[in-house]
């Protein structure tokens, strides 16, 4: 007889995708399906054993880490209902974010948004308030419109707009209220995107700020310390000089009288072949958020200490906009923000200098990201975030025993 996939087993080491962050969980179990996850939660509880779920492993904290039961629910996914009239799409958690193209399309509709990779699984994207370029429009968490999760006593908990304290703590929960089995997004019709990017200077971005932010439907840039620093994220300059020079991307949707292109930079395509980008992973990245009326001046402060870290700030300074959204634990909180990421290289001691990045970005207010490099603290926490108490208000009546906590949330959200 086959062994059942619900007993859980011994387990071996887990790594990240970047390979910060590995740890040997002491059980590990691949529910078939979402009546699986129940029992196989409730046995835990009945333990008093942690539970953590482990996505596509794109995050660079300890995010996934557990001394407990972790969960693979690789089994839990596809897209299970499109709704073109409604604007909906309906898929189980374990679902990448490329596959959502095809069944979306089909449709006539796509994502509203998405980031630069596409290998996320969508719960787990959704967990971190993954991003991607414009202030139009919201991360994937901000999509969120309903969910459904396995909560610590095994039940099986619907998330909608009839309760929009839960459904505004489920969008941005980082594991922490249960295992998410399913998510219903707001999505668009489907759209074609012309993509302009060239090389500009420092100076000719930071004078166009305001245009290019409200006139493109996405927007970000790469600013290149050094001449390397574009290789180390694939950044193509065509033979042109990059050090001190910006990599900017805009795109912009386009009505089917534009014909297809495949010129490099300036491509024409459905979305979704447009948004994702090819990273190696050879960078440890911070990302931190500053509301967007304090860009320029926290962008210029940023460049300048990446010029004073020199070579420890080779990476480049990758800068893009969010639009608001109503997420307990959003960076965008009812705030369009700025986001600003910058790595450090594997293998060297780069935590000096992120603290100052940490200690920089403090000062305007930055909130993180909580699937990136980050030193939040409580105190900084409940002075940035106005509903981190009422979430962790929901996480404690969900879960008063804290299994779905770990090492690294616990001090933050116990
Ligand atoms: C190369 C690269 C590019 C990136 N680009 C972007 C970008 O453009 N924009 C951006 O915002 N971020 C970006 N990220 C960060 C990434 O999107 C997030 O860290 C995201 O959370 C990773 O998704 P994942 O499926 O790998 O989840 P994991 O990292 O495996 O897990 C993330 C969290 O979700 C929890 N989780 C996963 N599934 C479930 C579930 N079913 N139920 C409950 N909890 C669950 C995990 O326990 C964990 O706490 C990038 C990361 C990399 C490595």
């Amino acid at each position: 007889m086959a062994r059942s996939a619900i007993t859980d087993q011994t387990s071996p080491t887990w790594t990240n995708w970047v390979g910060n962050q590995s740890f040997t969980p002491a059980r590990a179990a691949a529910p078939r399906d979402e009546e699986e996850v129940a029992t196989l939660v409730r046995r835990a509880a009945e333990r008093g054993v942690g539970v953590r779920v482990a996505g596509a492993g794109h995050s660079f904290t300890p995010v996934v880490q557990t001394d407990g039961l972790l969960l693979d629910l690789a089994a839990l996914s596809g897209v299970v209902h499109t709704d073109p009239v409604g604007k909906r799409a309906t898929a189980l958690a374990a679902t990448r974010i490329r596959d959502f193209y095809e069944p979306l399309w089909q449709a006539g509709l796509a994502l509203r948004n998405q980031g630069d990779i596409d290998t996320q699984q969508i719960a787990g994207a959704v967990a971190t308030g993954t991003h991607g370029s414009g202030t139009r429009f919201t991360s994937l968490s901000g999509v969120v419109r309903g969910a459904r999760i396995v909560t610590a006593t095994g039940d099986v908990r619907d998330v909608d707009g009839s309760d929009l304290d839960l459904l505004h703590a489920t969008q941005v929960s980082v594991g922490m209220l249960g295992v998410v089995t399913r998510l219903e997004l707001e999505v668009t019709d489907a759209y074609r995107l012309r993509e302009q990017v060239g090389l500009r200077s420092w100076d000719d971005v930071m004078e166009h700020w305001d245009e290019l932010v409200d006139q493109h439907r996405h927007f970000g840039f790469f600013w290149l310390p050094t001449e390397e620093s574009g290789a180390l994220y694939n950044l193509d300059g065509h033979g042109e000089r990059l050090a001190d020079q910006c990599y900017v991307k805009v795109y912009d949707e386009v009505g089917p009288d534009v014909a297809d292109d495949d010129t490099v930079g300036r491509r024409v395509d459905r979305c979704y072949r447009i948004f994702p980008m090819v990273y190696d992973p050879n960078f440890h990245e911070l990302e931190y958020f500053v509301a967007l009326e304090r860009a320029p001046q926290a962008l210029q402060a940023v460049r300048e200490l990446m010029l004073r870290s020199l070579p420890d700030a080779v990476y480049p300074l990758e800068v893009r906009t969010v639009g608001a959204d109503r997420a307990f634990l959003s960076p965008q909180h009812d705030t369009a923000t700025v986001v600003i990421s910058v790595s450090g290289k594997p293998g060297t001691d780069y935590w000096a200098y992120l603290r100052s990045v940490d200690a920089l970005l403090a000062d305007f207010d930055a909130r993180v990201h909580w699937g990136k490099l980050h030193f939040m603290t409580p105190e900084r926490l409940h002075a940035l975030y106005p509903r981190a108490a009422d979430f962790i208000a929901l996480r404690r009546e969900l879960d008063p025993e804290g299994m779905f906590l770990n090492d690294h949330l616990r001090p933050l959200f116990a």
